[in-house]
């Protein structure tokens, strides 16, 4: 049954978009392949008349990067530290429910080590670790060893088993 809620919607149309991913590419490929000749034709008359409007539109566009951005927020200019703590706070807020200042504390508590393989963040990446279900925030891990769980789609009984099968050679 379809549902209201935008959030389960979007999950949705991302789930329905995925199962079919692979067929829709491969059709509209073929599509392609087979009007090659007719799409080239359709794409230089359609350049060729519009030129003008093309090239306005080419000049119009808001232009990207750092310079722009800073134009639109002059105020991140006079306080880049506040603004980066800030942002820095807002994704962690956003992405695993927690402040900069919880993932700062629990990695201090960790010694500023990955919590499973005891590598020192001077060396490597680190980033929260939550449970992918409850989205519950763990502990700060590395990358590689945060990647390592969501490759093995959090199942400690995949882990186990890669764990002894690699032991096996
Ligand atoms: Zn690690």
């Amino acid at each position: 049954m379809p549902t209201k809620d935008p959030i389960k919607k979007a999950a949705n149309q991302r789930r329905r978009y995925w199962r079919n991913r692979a067929k829709a590419l491969a059709r509209k490929a073929r599509y392609r392949e087979k009007h090659k000749e007719e799409i080239r034709v359709r794409n230089e008359k359609y350049r060729a008349e519009n030129r003008d409007e093309i090239n306005r539109r080419h000049r119009a566009k808001p232009k990207k990067g750092r310079a722009a951005h800073q134009l639109r927020f002059p105020l991140e200019l006079l306080f880049p530290e506040f603004f980066r703590e800030y942002r820095r706070d807002m994704q962690y807020r956003t992405l695993y429910k927690i402040t900069a200042a919880e993932f700062d504390a629990k990695k201090a508590e960790q010694g500023n080590r990955c919590a499973t393989c005891r590598r020192s963040f001077d060396e490597v990446r680190a980033v929260a670790d939550h449970n992918r279900r409850t989205g519950k925030f763990r502990a700060v891990l590395c990358d590689s060893c945060n990647l390592a769980i969501g490759h093995a789609y959090e199942k400690p009984g995949t882990l186990r088993a890669l764990a002894s099968y690699i032991q096996t050679a």
